[in-house]
């Protein structure tokens, strides 16, 4: 179901984090972005999401541009990076622990794990098991003890206080019509890991509406964090961009594609003597049927 209220030509991008090769599956979604920018006469911009600095890599960076050159993609430059904002990830971070709806949590994994093993009735999101809420009842000088130890810690949503304060949400999305927003389906996730001053949710929010980003589009293993991002959007005063969260692409024996296959990169096909043109075929052909299972999967 389309759902384009907004006739003005859109935004969109395609957002990689540059931590091993693009397969098919990352090309079809920046084909899906660049395809929605091109027959609406709109802007398609690539953004590297490398915040995981221990991961990022410039040489699956210099990967990523090649591969989207060769499928004849292409972006105005300069192309953003969000390991450069971090001080601006940082202000956005401090208007929502202002705001009293984030909290530090100093948990290790394996304290949180042992935490959820020991619940009886520990509830689960769409990644596993939620965040048992072990920090949110910290006092000021329990904080403060341990911030005078030097205790590591990340940065969480308060989650229920953030849906109060926010109200009632939904969004627009272009395959699955309007959704209205589920909070308490993610629970307290993390604003600002312990190591780095940023998470996924709040860099992915603020640079799509710094960057006048109107069409998010992205696979829809990526729907649950929508329902997070539209609650820092309404936290943060940032606009709503509409959505299209596209079906995922499965080899022949109905896989998800993972960066690891690499035997499906764009690299190796290229270097299997594929075109551009096949790749966009294989791609096209795969779309469908994963198109085709999920209407058959919900008939
Ligand atoms: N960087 C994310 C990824 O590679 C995608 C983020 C998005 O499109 O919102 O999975």
């Amino acid at each position: 179901m389309r759902t384009d209220a907004d006739p003005s030509p859109p935004v969109t991008r395609f957002a990689p984090s540059p931590t091993g090769r693009l397969h098919l599956g990352h090309a079809y979604s920046a084909l899906v972005a660049a395809q929605a920018a091109e027959e609406a006469g709109g802007t398609f911009l690539l953004r590297l999401e490398d915040i995981d600095q221990g991961r990022a890599r410039a040489e699956y960076e210099a990967g990523i541009i090649q591969d989207l050159r060769w499928l004849g993609i292409d972006w105005p430059e300069p192309v953003r990076r969000q390991s450069e904002h971090f001080e601006l990830y940082r202000e956005f971070l401090h208007a929502l622990e202002e705001g009293g709806v984030a909290y530090p949590c100093f948990c290790t994994r394996k304290e949180i794990q042992a935490e959820i093993a020991a619940s009886d009735s520990a509830p689960h999101g769409p990644d596993g098991p939620l965040y048992p809420g072990t920090c949110k009842g910290l006092s000021r000088s329990e904080i403060e003890d341990r911030l005078a130890e030097g205790r590591a810690y990340a940065v969480r949503l308060d989650m229920t206080k953030a849906a109060r304060m926010a109200g009632p949400l939904s969004f627009a999305d272009r395959r699955f019509g309007t959704v209205a927003v589920d909070p308490e389906s993610c629970g307290d996730v993390v604003l600002a890991r312990k190591d780095a001053p940023a998470s996924y949710h709040l860099c992915v929010t603020v640079d799509d509406a710094l960057q006048g980003v109107t069409l998010v589009t992205r696979g829809e293993d990526l729907l649950h964090a929508t329902h997070i991002h539209r609650i820092l959007q309404t936290l943060l005063g940032l606009p709503e961009p509409r959505y299209h969260h596209h079906p995922l692409l499965t080899d022949e024996s109905g896989k998800r594609l993972a960066k690891r296959a690499d035997s499906e990169s764009l690299q190796a096909l290229r270097q299997a003597g594929w075109t551009p043109a096949q790749v966009r075929a294989e791609i096209a052909g795969r779309a469908e049927v994963a198109e085709r299972a999920r209407r058959g999967a919900h008939d």
